[in-house]
């Protein structure tokens, strides 16, 4: 198919390739080495002025006092592809340095690029996923640089013509924050290389370099400067993460550099229409940085502008020092950088036919933002969409728990809840439980129906995602079936009032608090098996003056609401099957 897609490929290389994603591993750090970024010298205090701290403050609180924030971001994604850009080398984050290089990835003279089918799929991918439109004809680019990790002296990139252009991103804002839906807009994703990585020494007086990223496909999407406050970029870089995973272009790990954010920051006071002086910032691995920085960031140019000292703001780079929560400069800009882009002579044209799109269109799957709004429309509260939705494997499981017939509240409830409970602390993800969607959807109908309590579903709940098995083979192995037949609890009631007659005294005569008393005795006697809602009903209708031992309150229930309405927090209803058969008071 790749031939009729990419025109005038001059070698065939290209079409030897797997179409096979994997995903990178986790590796320690080379402790004795630092990054390039995590190198350079601060060059003014770390200690944030008082006034800085108090507007910090401020900006959290969304005062900005008559000024306007304007955020733009670039974002890299590095590729997960089995191989590299223009090579047949593998990218394995963490392996022994300069391990994966070639000729052509260390830029030696006289090698020739080969471009991964792959990498331009994925970019289609990524810009269908951004709404974008799609360029037809696109081509790439010579970005001239030196730099001791680029051995070429260039980094084949595209300029003018960006794979994509002129989409946006939908987003929700997590409750805590406010909520809220927002569209920023996404002026181009385009197609680039990676560099290699310097590694300083600690003593600082020599580096090395590590050329196995040299050569690792990357997507660079530049958004409009549609944002205002550091949760808007953070959620915009947490929904891009998002994408990437749930198209499987990427991992989108942060912490490897997967991921990695640009943000250009100013200030201008509120209706003025130009842009104040902006300030990059780099250096952030988490989101939670990314907001912070941006929040700090804003605040100290508030300041400046209010103490007169706007021309202090600078078209600078700055980094973000996470002991010190503040940013500070790594270099100052001393004016455009002009690369001398001129067309990759040793590439041909990107030429993409309309199949070759629609094709992609239809492989892709149900994006996050047609997932929050399904799961909206399903009644679900905007916290769960927002949980469910963000990671594809809950979302899948949900799913899955959904089409065997469970309700969607409970299915959302119990996956919030204990499962994720337990994912947190056992430090694991959703698929690598032994519970199965099917077996949560049978756990939630058992407990619906009165089989089992939703404490002993609690308790069934915890074996199955340890040990695997079915909800019906945990219940009966451990006899643990739900007593809702009222005849046996009344039978046991009987017998808890009959043990204990000085407390049936006290109660009787008016002593409520001792129900708590009885309930606990008939739970004892039944190994918690006993329906705990109406065992108190029982109980509770002896105060009544009702119904004694054996009474006949039983009647009185039948038409109440608790007993066909059962949740997650308030299970182990009974039957009224169960309450019409077994009742001897006619
Ligand atoms: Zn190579």
């Amino acid at each position: 198919m790749a031939l009729t897609l990419l025109r005038g490929i001059r070698t065939p290389t290209l079409f030897r390739r797997n179409a096979g994603l994997f995903f990178t591993t986790i590796h320690p750090p080379l402790s004795s080495f630092t990054t390039r970024a995590e190198s350079v010298q601060a060059t003014e205090s770390k200690a944030a002025p008082k006034s800085i701290q108090l507007a910090t403050k401020e900006a959290a609180e969304h005062k900005t006092q008559g000024f306007e924030a304007v955020i733009g971001i670039e974002t890299h994604v590095q590729l997960s592809t089995v191989t590299k850009a223009f090579c047949s080398c593998p990218y394995n984050y963490g392996s022994q340095p300069n391990s994966t290089v070639c000729p052509t990835c260390m830029g030696h003279p006289g090698t020739l690029p080969v471009l991964n089918a792959k990498v331009v799929e994925c970019a289609v991918k990524l810009g269908l996923a951004l709404n974008c439109e799609i360029s037809m004809t696109s081509k790439f680019d010579r970005k001239q640089y030196f730099y001791p990790d680029l051995p070429k002296g260039y980094q084949i990139s595209q300029f003018d013509i960006p794979i994509a252009k002129e989409g946006y991103l939908d987003l929700d804002l997590p409750v805590e924050f406010g909520g809220g839906h927002r569209r920023f807009g996404v002026t181009r994703v385009h197609m680039e290389e990676d560099a290699g990585k310097l590694l300083h020494s600690e003593s600082g007086s020599y580096s090395q370099v590590d050329l196995n990223r040299a050569g690792v496909p990357l997507l660079e999407i530049v958004s409009e400067p549609d944002m205002r406050t550091g949760i808007e970029a953070a959620e915009y870089g947490a929904e891009i993460q998002r994408l990437v995973r749930y198209l499987g272009v990427s991992n989108g790990n942060m912490q490897e550099g997967s991921l990695r954010c640009d943000v250009n920051v100013s200030v201008r006071p509120v209706g003025q229409s130009k842009f104040g002086t902006k300030v990059e910032i780099k250096n952030m691995n988490s989101f939670s940085a990314i907001n912070r920085a941006i929040d700090y960031e804003i605040s100290r140019q508030i300041v400046l502008h209010k103490e007169g000292q706007a021309d202090q703001i600078v078209q600078e780079t700055r980094l973000w020092d996470e002991s010190s929560q503040k940013t500070f400069t790594m270099r100052k800009k001393e004016g455009l950088a002009d690369y001398r882009y001129f067309p990759e002579p040793d590439l041909p044209e990107i030429v993409l036919t309309s199949d070759y799109i629609d094709e992609i269109h239809k492989s892709m799957p149900e994006l996050p933002e047609a997932k929050r709004r399904r799961y909206e429309n399903m009644g679900l509260s905007m916290q769960d969409v927002l949980f469910l939705a963000n990671d594809d494997n809950v979302a899948r499981f949900f799913d899955s728990t959904l089409e065997h017939d469970a309700d969607a509240k409970l299915a959302a409830n119990w996956i919030m809840g204990d499962i994720a409970a337990y994912l947190k602390n056992e430090k694991l993800s959703i698929d690598e439980i032994k519970l199965t969607p099917l077996e949560l959807s049978e756990l939630i109908a058992s407990i619906k129906n009165g089989t089992i309590s939703g404490k002993i579903g609690k308790e069934i709940l915890i074996e199955l995602i340890a040990k695997g098995g079915t909800v019906k083979s945990v219940i009966e192995e451990k006899d643990l079936v739900q007593i809702a037949d009222p005849v046996a609890i009344e039978a046991m009631v009987d017998q808890a009032l009959a043990d204990n007659p000085k407390q049936l005294e006290q109660y009787r005569a008016g002593k409520t608090k001792l129900q708590g008393f009885f309930a606990g005795q008939v739970m004892k006697a039944s190994k918690g098996k006993a329906n705990p809602v109406l065992l108190n009903k029982i109980l509770a209708g002896i105060t009544a003056g009702g119904a004694s031992a054996g009474g006949c309150v039983l009647w009185a229930m039948l038409s109440l609401p608790w007993m066909v309405s059962g949740t997650a927090s308030s299970p182990g209803k009974a039957s009224p099957n169960m309450l019409l058969s077994s009742s001897n008071c006619t």
